[in-house]
């Protein structure tokens, strides 16, 4: 007896209205070149646009990104220390600037993205600073 349950799930979100290609657009749906080391291959996700490599690659630094900063947030939130705070902040906006650096090539890496958690960090700092 061999039940065969093949639920035929076809992919029915490719439909969607997408701008032509420009310049000759012959490329290949399935092949695109990686946004981070510019190789064409196979990409896991149309909308992320990493090869399989560099979409693990930049997960795992953004994830250990995210770590540092929940890591001085979370310093912060005991430190009555001028100096050391400042530090933090430093600390926490590098991370920020890092990851910024991918989302200017539309490589996403934090939800909200980096310019957004920038901004917020940006001004954060500014408050400590001002508080004596
Ligand atoms: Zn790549």
């Amino acid at each position: 007896m061999s039940s065969h349950e093949g639920s035929a799930k076809e992919r029915a979100s490719a439909k969607r209205d997408r701008p032509a290609p420009v310049g000759g657009g012959s490329a290949p749906l399935m092949m695109r070149k990686c946004q981070a080391c510019h190789r064409a291959g196979l990409a896991r996700s149309q909308t992320v646009g990493l090869c399989e490599e560099c979409d693990a690659t930049i997960a795992e630094e953004a994830h250990q990104r995210v770590r540092v900063m929940q890591e001085a947030l979370r310093h912060l939130r005991g430190e009555a220390n001028p100096a050391v705070k400042l530090r933090q902040w430093d600390l926490i906006i590098a991370q920020a600037e890092i990851l910024l650096k991918y989302e200017e090539r539309d490589i996403p890496t934090t939800c909200p993205p980096p310019s957004t958690l920038l901004q917020d960090f940006q001004a954060l700092r500014e408050a400590a600073l001002g508080t004596g």
